[in-house]
C-alpha cells in the first residue's frame, strides 16, 4: 500500500510523450494546414512550389541549400542575416517587403544591435498581394528613395509572404538616377540560416559589380 497522501487528482494526468524523429518528420511532412508556426509553414512552403515567378529561385535554393534540420528557420529570421549587412554598408538604403510582424521583429533587432538608421518598408494587404499592386508599391517607394546625394544601391528584400506569393523584385530598375537596384528574396522557408542570407546579399551585389566590370566604363 502506497504511503504517499494526495488531496486531489492533480497527479493523475496524461504525460505526453516524445516520438522518434522520423515520426515527428513524417507528421510535419504531412502537415497542410500551416498551423505549425509561421516561420516554418508547409502552406506557406508548398505555396511557392505553385508558383511560377519565384520557383526558379526556390529550386535554386533548395539546390544550393541542405535541407532536413536545416529546412526550417535555425534561429530568429534569417533574414536578418542580409538585413544586418546592408545597414553597415555606408550609402545603402534598406526596403523590406513582408508582413508587418516580421518587419516589426527585424527593424526591432536591427536597432538592438545598434542599425542607426532607417529599416524601410513597403506595407501590403491581402489586395496588394494579389493583385500585383505591392509589386508596384515597391517600385514606386525605390524611385522615392533614389537619391543619388544620399544612396549609391537600395537593397530590397522579398521576405517570406512576398516570395512565396512571387512578387518579381527582378523586374525592377537596375539603376534609377545612378542609384543600383538590387532585388533579392530571403524567405526563411528556402534561407536556413543568417549565414546563407549574407550570402544571398554577398552574391547579388557581386554579381552586380560584375556586370558593370564586363559594360565598361
Ligand atoms: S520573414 Fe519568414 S522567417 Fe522571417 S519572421 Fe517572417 S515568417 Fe519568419
Amino acid at each position: 500500500m502506497s504511503k504517499e497522501v494526495t488531496y486531489d487528482t492533480t497527479d493523475q494526468v496524461d504525460v505526453i510523450k516524445g516520438h522518434p524523429a522520423e515520426e515527428v518528420v513524417s507528421a510535419s511532412a504531412n502537415d497542410q494546414t500551416g498551423t505549425a508556426g509561421a516561420c516554418v509553414s508547409e502552406e506557406l512552403k508548398n505555396a511557392n512550389l505553385a508558383n511560377s515567378e519565384n520557383a526558379d529561385i526556390l529550386e535554386k535554393y533548395a539546390a544550393d541549400y541542405p535541407v532536413g534540420p536545416h529546412d526550417k528557420p535555425q534561429s530568429m529570421c534569417p533574414a536578418f542575416g542580409s538585413l544586418r549587412v546592408g545597414l553597415r554598408m555606408r550609402r545603402v538604403a534598406t526596403v523590406l517587403s513582408g508582413s508587418a510582424c516580421c518587419v516589426y521583429g527585424l527593424s526591432f533587432v536591427s536597432h538592438f544591435y545598434g542599425a542607426r538608421r532607417s529599416v524601410g518598408y513597403v506595407p501590403f494587404d491581402s489586395e496588394s498581394l494579389v493583385t500585383g499592386k505591392l509589386f508596384e508599391d515597391i517600385r514606386d517607394s525605390v524611385h522615392d528613395l533614389a537619391d543619388p546625394d544620399q544612396y549609391d544601391a537600395i537593397v530590397v528584400t522579398n521576405l517570406c509572404v512576398p516570395t512565396a506569393s512571387g512578387v518579381p523584385l527582378r523586374l525592377l530598375p537596375n539603376e534609377i538616377n545612378g542609384v543600383r537596384i538590387i532585388g533579392i528574396d530571403v524567405p526563411g522557408f528556402g534561407v536556413p540560416t543568417h549565414a546563407e542570407a549574407k550570402d544571398i546579399l554577398a552574391g547579388a551585389m557581386l554579381n552586380f559589380a560584375r556586370q558593370e566590370v564586363e559594360a565598361g566604363p
